[in-house]
């Protein structure tokens, strides 16, 4: 018997690796180092290996059974627990995370607690609240936090950190930048307290990196979807250079058939409670993927051939094959966004499967203008 082979999400381990060596590379000319971000490939080893190849020596994730499951496959990096930890979970930060980002007292001294119970250092990074108005400290409480924390002997504060365009969709730009500086240079001066960490954001930073004359003390940022899907954040624009094609979601039509475009006979409610409406375009050749919400954020998948999407119940999802030659038993390829791509990661319905095939590589040539250009070979 062969192996499973549908649904499948492909893991081109040699253009994440690509993506990685070169963000590391640009964030490094201007004093930035990288933790790559795992939660978005749920801890997968094999990913993270190939990312600690690529001159980054940080693996961040905000769930700790991630760190766990890359520590019990052998994984060597500083682990950093990205999210805030829970009151329940602070032994295991401990034993399993060198550093954490947190916001809450009681939190640290539990962290304490359990850092002095296993007579070891807990390193932390404190975060920062700048806007986007999820995690962080009011900058008006940071430094009466910082006094108790010093208070507390086996943690040890290595850093200030900040998120954006997660919740609120603020931007990162010069103006957060340089507030989130000047807080970094006050904490130095006013504890005699380095601070080897001050962590501006995520792959939202990436159009401020390239536009700003001064990174000032920013010296560290945490990346995950542009090394895996090769954009900034903010306008989800391609950065030059980087593959966003290095995952590949794939299913199979198990259903083809001429029908309706519209549902006939009493109309109630879908299987997730909604009134779907739909239009009349006729007949029209309607296939089956054999692969459903439960697997995947439909909504987040683009075909790769000139196809429509319908819509998805549990484990079912109708396209429109329109003009293609597709047929029973064929399988059809997608590009996955953020939430796609995390949903597919995580599913254990959906099979992993890893390639290496470096296609189209990237040449650099000479523009008109005397400028180095870069093109994708196709
Ligand atoms: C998820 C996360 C990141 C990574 O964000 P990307 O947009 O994927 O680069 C960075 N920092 C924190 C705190 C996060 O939760």
């Amino acid at each position: 018997m062969n192996q499973l082979r549908t649904p499948r999400i492909e893991i081109n381990i040699a253009k994440l690796a690509h993506n990685a060596n070169k963000l590391a590379k640009l964030f490094n000319s201007k004093g930035i180092n990288l933790m790559a971000v795992t939660k978005t490939v749920c801890g997968d080893p094999v990913v993270a290996k190939t990312l600690l190849n690529q001159n980054i020596h940080m693996l961040a994730d905000s769930k700790l059974v991630n760190i766990i499951r890359m520590q019990e496959a052998g994984i060597k990096a500083q682990f950093v627990l990205l999210r805030s930890p829970a009151m329940s979970e602070v032994d295991f930060v401990v034993k399993y995370a060198d550093i954490s980002m947190n916001t809450e007292l009681a939190v640290l001294k539990k962290l304490s607690t359990a850092a002095t119970k296993q007579r070891t250092l807990h390193k932390v990074i404190l975060m920062v609240e700048m806007g986007d108005l999820r995690e962080g400290i009011m900058p008006q409480d940071l430094e009466e936090l910082i006094q108790e924390v010093l208070e507390l002997p086996p943690l040890e504060i290595v850093g200030i950190g900040a998120n954006f365009a997660c919740f609120g969709g603020i931007k990162p730009n010069e103006e957060k930048m340089s507030h989130l500086s000047s807080i970094a240079k006050n904490i130095e001066k006013r504890f005699k307290l380095p601070l080897p960490y001050v962590s501006g954001g995520n792959s939202a930073n990436y159009n401020w990196f390239m536009t700003t004359s001064n990174t000032g003390k920013i010296n560290n940022l945490r990346l995950g979807e542009s090394i895996y899907l090769g954009r900034e954040t903010l306008n989800r624009t391609e950065i030059p250079e980087l593959y966003t094609d290095s995952f590949t979601f794939t299913a199979e039509i198990i259903e083809l058939k001429t029908k309706p475009s519209i549902p006939y006979g009493d109309k109630g409610q879908d299987a997730f409670g909604t009134h779907p409406e739909f239009h009349d375009h006729g007949l029209m050749k309607r296939a089956i993927l054999g692969v459903g919400s439960q697997d995947v954020l439909i909504s987040g998948l683009t075909p790769r051939l000139d196809i429509d999407i319908l819509g998805s119940s549990s484990d079912h999802t109708v396209i429109n094959i329109k003009n293609t030659n597709l047929k029973v038993g064929d399988e059809v390829k997608f590009d996955l966004n953020y939430g796609a791509l995390l949903a597919a990661m995580t599913s254990p319905y959906i099979i992993k499967e890893y390639t290496r095939t470096l296609y189209p590589p990237f040449i650099t040539h000479l523009k008109k203008d005397g400028q180095i250009g870069t093109a994708k070979v196709k």
